[in-house]
């Protein structure tokens, strides 16, 4: 059974021999782009090269890249816990084309390695493509795909876009079914959803560019970008639909029911996954320099940190927990990425802080949110306040307070929580204006913001400490 680490080497050995350039994953946090907060995909690095703002030495690169979907137009955070096939950090194999071959050429390169390389039966196998594109079609058709199998989608999702703006283009995606014992239907159908037929691999046509105000234009050159899930892949060939039961995310899995000491398969395991999952972002994160704050992509880790120990709680951890599993990381991914090895010591010490601090007011938090909860009709949201409360006082960021709620069926009153977090702003303005001296202090409530309520909580629960 090939491991993830065998899938890696198959994948970009494969492409090497056809004559691609075997590049690096650069780094999550994108250089030179506003526009993205982390890499989300393979082709991120390799923006320009579509674009024709630049370009290298070679024509065709293949990659293993590391991607964060935690934020913007993919954001797969929700997901995580709940399907078997979606990570907040994965790693996406890619073979590229800049203006050297197209679809003639892209289409039977993945067929000839999902069906001869990984050696996956074709009549698993169903492949969709953009509603219009004919020769897509065609060349599935002439492959041996039955019309059966060759889907027409017309919604964006067989028309692949990064982000709102950058090159795009139609896609064709081929599905893996994993039998009649899952819950699921083919692609295009109401069950698309479920966990037995499995997106595997995505193949772009880049030949668009979107720009901010909506329009789009033809590129100057075609080029093929695609990705692939190599956890989705793994599991696959390890006989699974499940991603988190493949060997690397199995050991992480066993590693927080150690940690925890808790059955790995008991009653707590939607809780391991989502650790075993955060603790890869987190950790690749800080490796890239993201550290927790309260602004932009610093929020966004600490929101997925804050998530996670909060997993970890709900398992009976009464000690920080995160940073212990990083070793059991480093041990399944240092050798792929080493600057995990470099970073090790960042990343535990990183955890380990936070987990400490947040410490101080989740178990506090989590009583609020539960004697909240005791009055609350069936069906009727957590109020607005309640859940900024929870943000401003406890350090709950909106989604951990949702996350908390969705294991009890509940939701949270957003527009309640817009409003109270409004009405904190309007109020600290009036304050200020009071005292003639508005445009300093505002500046100052913005300083406040940023830094978030958050941090003042940590000072004087540490103050309270030292005073009792
Ligand atoms: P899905 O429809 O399952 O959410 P997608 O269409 O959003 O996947 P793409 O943007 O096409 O995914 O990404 C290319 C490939 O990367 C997918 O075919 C899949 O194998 C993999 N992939 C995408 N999102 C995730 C994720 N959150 N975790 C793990 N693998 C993923
Ligand atoms: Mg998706
Ligand atoms: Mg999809
Ligand atoms: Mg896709």
């Amino acid at each position: 059974m090939p491991t993830l680490n065998d899938i890696r080497s198959t994948f970009l050995n494969y492409f090497a021999k056809q004559g691609h350039e075997i590049v690096p994953s650069s780094p999550l946090v994108p250089r030179n782009d506003p526009t993205l907060m982390f890499t989300n995909s393979g082709m991120v690095q390799f923006k320009n090269c579509f674009t024709g703002v630049e370009s290298r030495d070679y024509k065709r690169a293949t990659t293993a890249q590391k991607c964060v979907r935690a934020g913007g137009k993919h954001n797969d955070l929700d997901n995580v816990g709940y399907t078997a096939r979606h990570h907040t950090f994965f790693e996406m194999l890619g073979n590229f084309s800049f203006g050297d071959y197209f679809k003639a050429e892209a289409i039977p390169f993945a067929w000839d390695l999902v069906t001869k390389h990984f050696d996956i039966s074709p009549e698993r196998l169903y492949t969709t493509v953009y509603h219009t594109d004919d020769e897509a079609y065609e060349l599935w058709k002439k492959i041996g795909v039955p019309e059966s199998r060759i889907i027409r989608i017309a919604t964006s999702d067989n028309f692949w876009q990064m982000g709102p703006t950058g090159p795009c283009g139609p896609c064709t995606e081929i599905f893996f079914d994993h039998g009649e014992k899952f819950w699921g239907g083919p692609p295009g159908s109401p069950e698309e959803d479920g966990d037995r037929f499995i997106e595997i691999w995505n193949v772009v046509f880049m030949q668009n560019e979107q720009f901010e105000d909506g329009s789009m234009r033809a590129l100057d050159m075609q080029s093929i970008d695609t990705g692939m899930g190599i956890e989705r892949v793994a599991a696959l060939l390890q006989g699974t639909n499940d991603n988190y039961a493949t060997d690397l995310m199995r050991a992480l899995i066993e590693a927080s029911a150690d940690a925890t000491s808790s059955d790995p398969d008991g009653p707590g395991k939607t809780h391991h996954r989502v650790i075993a999952d955060h603790l890869r972002s987190t950790s690749f994160l800080i490796a890239d320099g993201v550290m927790p704050s309260n602004d932009g992509r610093g929020y966004v880790l600490r929101r997925i940190m804050r998530r996670a120990m909060r997993h970890a709680h709900m398992l009976g951890a009464k000690d920080p927990v995160m940073y212990r599993l990083v070793p059991a990381l480093v041990r399944q991914m240092g050798a792929a990425y080493p600057e995990l090895h470099r970073a090790q010591a960042l990343i535990e010490e990183t955890l380990k802080l936070e987990e400490t601090r947040f410490k101080q007011t989740l178990d506090r938090g989590l009583k609020l949110l539960d004697d909240e909860l005791v009055g609350l009709g069936e069906g009727a949201k957590l109020p607005g306040e309640a859940a900024f409360k929870l943000y401003d006082t406890y350090g709950f960021p909106l989604d951990l307070t949702q996350d908390a709620l969705r294991e009890r069926g509940r939701e949270v009153d957003t527009e309640g929580f817009d409003k109270s977090m409004a009405e904190q702003k309007a109020k600290a303005r009036a304050a200020w204006s009071g005292s003639g001296e508005a445009a300093d202090l505002t500046l100052w409530y913005d300083i406040a913001e940023e830094k978030g309520a958050t941090d003042f909580l940590g000072y004087d629960a540490e103050t309270a400490e030292a005073q009792i």
